[in-house]
């Protein structure tokens, strides 16, 4: 127990061991919500005698559940960690349908339509009935209504009321989709929480195994999820929530702040637990967050509490451009590399960006100045086109219903079967309402005379498919010996003979993407046929079988195409927060992460670059909601643990100016930034590893690494013709002499540009 408790302050501990069934723990970044949270789930198993099956534990990314399994298995081992259920809410609602999904109809093996798989049905749908609606618009608006509950019946029966047309296209729409989505036995990710709930709303049984319920970052629920956690803790009202309604930044996805005290009125026993102590960050860093976060003046005044020392003042720096400014964060990287004599590296670094497309930049001055980086929530891995294929292949090998795979890869590697006969055929497929793979074999075997006219070349090219996808599905159901994911794919690869498509088709970039295939075939590989205990540790969120209550578990006993569909859905889910899934791999060991602020939530870095803080970037122009924008940014200065750099160029990636973001306004936070990075010296140092509770490296060695740096310094930044190296020299040398406290505000006035 000592080890659970240990380092606890009190009001942690007070929430840890709390006897009340219903806990809430609001509290600021940093406080340690989800420390608490995990020692919580340690202390039911060890104090109370909760059996690990017995615990739900829900987190609102895979990679902050991953995280949690590691610290509870150091809190409470023996492997009892891989027993929990615990994952994200779209993850653990997928593990309950695979398993009782029979008892509201849903058909064995569906597949999950991730949101590039949704866009596309509705592109084609809006298409086909000639609607000009922004197909990325009717999307969110589908994924709304989903999330408020609002069904496709009620859509249509209020359209028709109201007579209004829009609404009416809407909800055509909406059913048309509906319909593809049944069709194709596919669940979106809304689906997946919508239909599970239907699930234990009609059979309260399959949560008999729920004995407590713990959430984390409650503030960022939306409806359906707050009606899964009364779903779940039906049986037992035992819920843990923790949240912070100045981190919740998903309205925009229809998350309900209003959920927390939603919770209070839904369980009025609820003990509200407050933590304020600040673990994370440097005093300096907290009091610069908190007068942003006190500019709404709507919201109750709280304060960070820092435990740490102030340390030195967080950056606010202009630059003349994006590319400087990019060059400016490398340059830094590489100072604080060297000059902290190695104390920080690479993987201590975060680049937060208000939306990934303003990642280019950044990405080339990394890469020409040899940093390595990994890119989460960009063009992700399972996004590249070589990868969809590939995985477009086995999807359409699990469930040929799936008609968008089909459509997409039927004519790759080319094989005479032209994009106005792929069209032709899936627009025949839906108007006779059959599916396209049905009609595809139905035409080359002669049973039907499609009235789309398949040319001689297309037939043959046709055939060809249907036997690769055929003869796939064959092995894939050997009784004996069927093929794990991995020797599947090998053998489309093969028939493919794919790596010749990757030489022909991307010349000056063959060697990358065939990389990136050994890739994926090695991810592939950690799916083992039969389940052997790689697969357990692999699929962190899915381990604990879900008891089968009075035999309705549908046990599935198809071993091969199991196992490729929960390779299939691992993927699909891994892609739902736009995180990228190579998180935990030997790379990103070494490496700088640039991530979208929404993906960084919940996590925490010793040094923080916030680039682009300009208006229009944040707050986004199309953003609604301006205070979300500026919690963005407050969950974005919060993750910063020793050093918080923000920036802002003159001229934006497109060129244009642009103006510094209003939330940085001198006159309210002129104080609490400076224009210039750190002076790195002994005291700096010193603080920064008391921080980071890290060894400080004797000055003898930072001495020996920046002179190492020094001498380097000319061929370290390699300029792009927009800058002269005298410019990037006085740059230096300005931040290394001349730091000006409170300095930008001069900076920001018109003249100085
Ligand atoms: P966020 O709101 O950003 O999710 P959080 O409230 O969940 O933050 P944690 O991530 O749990 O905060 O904790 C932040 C940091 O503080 C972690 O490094 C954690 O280990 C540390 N921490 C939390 N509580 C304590 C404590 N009592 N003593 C020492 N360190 C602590
Ligand atoms: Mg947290």
């Amino acid at each position: 127990m000592g080890s659970i408790l240990h380092g606890l302050n009190n009001a942690q501990l007070a929430a840890v061991t709390s006897p009340a069934d219903v806990v809430q723990i609001l509290a600021p970044p940093g406080s340690g919500k989800t420390k608490t949270l995990t020692a919580r789930v340690a202390y039911l198993i060890r104090h109370y005698n909760y059996k690990p099956w017995n615990i739900l534990c829900l987190t609102f990314t895979i990679k902050s559940s991953r995280e949690m399994k590691e610290r509870l298995a150091k809190l409470i081992g023996n492997g009892m960690e891989a027993k929990l259920v615990l994952g994200t809410f779209h993850s653990v609602c997928r593990r309950y349908l695979v398993t009782y999904g029979h008892l509201i109809g849903l058909r064995k093996g569906f597949g999950i339509a991730d949101s590039s798989d949704s866009l596309s049905i509705i592109k084609r749908i809006l298409n086909r009935l000639r609607f000009t609606l922004d197909p990325k618009a009717a999307q969110s608006r589908i994924s709304s209504c989903k999330s408020k509950g609002v069904s496709v019946a009620k859509l249509s029966d209020e359209a028709s009321k109201k007579k209004k047309a829009d609404q009416q296209e809407f909800a055509q729409v909406f059913e048309a989709y509906e319909d593809q989505l049944d069709r194709g036995n596919l669940l979106d990710y809304d689906d997946l929480l919508l239909r599970c709930c239907d699930l234990l709303r009609q059979h309260p049984l399959c949560v008999s195994n729920v004995e407590a319920v713990l959430i984390d970052e409650f503030q960022d629920t939306n409806l359906v999820q707050f009606d899964l956690m009364r779903l779940f803790a039906a049986q037992r009202k035992r819920v843990t929530t923790v949240g912070d309604p100045d981190q919740s930044i998903y309205g925009w996805r229809s998350a309900e702040i209003k959920n927390l005290a939603r919770m209070q009125t839904q369980y009025p026993e609820t003990l509200v637990i407050h933590l304020q102590d600040n673990y994370r960050s440097s005093g300096a860093i907290l009091l610069a967050a908190q007068e942003l976060i006190q500019q709404d003046e709507s919201r109750p005044s709280k304060s960070l509490l820092p435990t740490h020392c102030p340390g030195t003042l967080p950056v606010l720096r202009r630059l003349p451009s994006s590319d400087t400014e990019a060059l400016w964060i490398v340059t830094e990287i590489r100072r604080l590399i060297a000059m902290t004599g190695r104390m920080l590296s690479h993987p201590d670094i975060a680049i937060l960006l208000r939306s990934a497309a303003l990642s280019r930049q950044i990405e080339s001055a990394m890469g020409r100045a040899g940093i390595p980086y990994r890119m989460v929530g960009g063009q992700r891995f399972f996004d590249r086109v070589e990868i969809k294929i590939l995985l477009d292949y086995l999807r359409v090998v699990s469930q040929p219903t799936n008609n968008d795979a089909i459509a997409r890869v039927v004519n790759i590697p080319a094989r005479g079967v032209g994009a106005t006969t792929t069209k032709a055929l899936l627009e025949e497929a839906e108007t006779k309402k059959v599916t396209l793979w049905s009609l595809i074999l139905d035409a080359i075997r002669g049973n039907v005379k499609t009235s789309t006219k398949i040319s001689k070349p297309a037939e043959k090219g046709l055939g060809a498919f249907v036997d690769i996808i055929l003869t796939a599905k064959q092995k894939l159901k050997a009784p004996l010996d069927p093929l794990s994911p991995q020797t599947l794919l090998q053998f489309v690869i093969k028939r493919l003979n794919f790596q010749d498509y990757i030489k022909r088709s991307y010349e000056n970039d063959s060697e990358g993407r065939w990389a990136n295939v050994e890739e994926l075939l090695s991810q592939a590989g950690e799916y083992l046929i039969p389940s052997s205990s790689s697969v357990a540790e692999f699929e962190a969120e899915n381990t604990t079988d879900l008891p089968d209550i009075e035999g309705i578990a549908q046990i599935d006993g198809d071993a091969g195409e199991e196992m490729l569909s929960m390779f299939l859905a691992n993927v699909a889910l891994a892609t739902e927060l736009q995180r990228d899934d190579e998180s935990d791999d030997d790379r990103s060991q070494s490496q700088v992460t640039i991530s979208t602020i929404h993906a960084a939530k919940g996590l925490e870095w010793p040094v923080v670059f916030v680039p682009a803080a300009y208006e229009g970037s944040i707050p986004h122009s199309r953003a609604e909601d301006n205070d979300e924008e500026r919690r963005l940014l407050y969950v974005a200065m919060t993750r910063a643990q020793a050093l918080l750099y923000i920036s802002c160029p003159t001229r934006n990636s497109r060129g244009e100016e642009s103006t510094l973001s209003q939330f940085l306004d001198p006159k309210t936070l002129g104080h609490y930034l400076i224009n210039v990075g750190p002076h790195i010296n002994t005291g700096f140092v010193s603080d920064v590893a008391r921080i980071l509770k890290r060894d400080c490296p004797a000055e003898s060695k930072m001495v020996e690494e920046s002179l190492k740096l020094e001498s380097r310094e000319d061929d370290l930044w390699p300029l792009d013709g927009q800058e002269t190296p005298e410019q990037l020299k006085s740059w230096w040398d300005n931040k290394t002499s001349n730091a000006t406290p409170h300095g930008y505000q001069q900076m920001n006035q018109p003249s100085a540009k």
